[in-house]
């Protein structure tokens, strides 16, 4: 295009960014995967808020001296954090919250006027609100979870606090679902939880929280022989979108949660606690 051709720049249509426009991030190493920006930008300029959100790619030698600096930067309110910094991260928050205490994991950030950093979990209450946005209630249900990582803790609070009714927890390290249960029990004391084995039956809600089936290689996470049709199947893993579990419980006629459910809601909960 030559010169003459060019539009004049103040008529180029572009979200505008100015001396007053709030700084967001997403706090991750590498970036280059990261979906939410787009998402999260769309709702600012929905609600008609003046804030963008931008890569901050940290490497975790880095993060105390990033961080550090994040308490002095005026034009910044919070940020998304993601691998590897979700655990690294609540040790440098002023403030977290209770879920991201009991899961040991924050993956949202405020920054308060005063610079004061508060870290926030959103992982579980994001996987329940996207259970009850495709018209499924938690509460009164019983669930079987298999998973111990943050996924699988975030989503195992947020079961408790939604008033599930009765939670089983699998793992293959039973350890790790052990003193899981032993969190849940301290801060839900009538909550009924059970350690269980690979066997799910005797549920109404399936929950993978593990990364088996990312990788076409992984085996199933649980029995899916044991499947029966009234049972809902439900899946943290979004990439791919049809693990091997769901593409198991469709052939059973169980009906399936797909995991993209639980960020699509978080992005809504991430905004409101960012300010947007
Ligand atoms: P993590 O902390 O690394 O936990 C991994 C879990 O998988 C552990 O329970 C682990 O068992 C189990 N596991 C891994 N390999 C296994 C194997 N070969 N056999 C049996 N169990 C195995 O991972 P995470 O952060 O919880 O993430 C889990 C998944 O959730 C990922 O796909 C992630 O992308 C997804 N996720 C989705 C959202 C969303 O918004 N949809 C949000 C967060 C995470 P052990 O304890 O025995 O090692």
């Amino acid at each position: 295009m030559s010169i003459m051709q060019e539009p004049k720049i103040a008529d180029v249509k572009i979200a505008e960014i100015t001396g007053r426009t709030r700084v967001l991030g997403i706090l991750a190493h590498p970036t280059e995967h990261v979906k939410a920006p787009p998402g999260i930008n769309r709702i600012a300029m929905m609600r008609g808020k003046d804030a963008v959100m931008v890569p901050f790619n940290v490497a975790p030698g880095d993060l105390d001296t990033f961080v550090a600096s994040l308490r002095v930067l005026k034009s910044f309110d919070g940020a998304i954090v993601t691998v590897p910094h979700k655990q690294a991260i609540i040790r440098l928050c002023d403030e977290v919250s209770p879920q991201a205490l009991a899961v040991g994991a924050a993956n949202v950030l405020r920054r308060e006027a005063d610079g004061r950093l508060v870290g926030h979990q959103l992982d579980g209450i994001g996987f329940v609100e996207g259970l009850r946005g495709q018209g499924i209630d938690v509460s009164g249900r019983s669930a079987y979870l298999v998973g111990a990582g943050g996924a699988a803790n975030a989503v195992a609070f947020a079961l408790a606090e939604a008033g599930i009714a009765r939670l089983t927890l699998a793992n293959r390290t039973v350890e790790k679902i052990e003193a899981l249960a032993a969190k849940l029990k301290e801060t839900y004391p009538s909550l009924d939880i059970a350690i269980g084995t690979a066997d799910p039956a005797g549920h109404d809600l399936l929950i993978n929280g593990t990364t088996l089936g990312m990788s076409a290689s992984d085996p199933l996470p649980f029995d899916v022989s044991r499947l029966k049709a009234d049972m809902i199947v439900a899946e943290v893993i979004m990439e791919p979108e049809m693990t091997p579990l769901l593409k198991a419980a469709r052939e059973a006629g169980c009906r399936i949660h797909l995991g993209r459910h639980m960020l699509d809601h978080q992005l809504q909960l991430m905004a409101n606690f960012l300010g947007l």
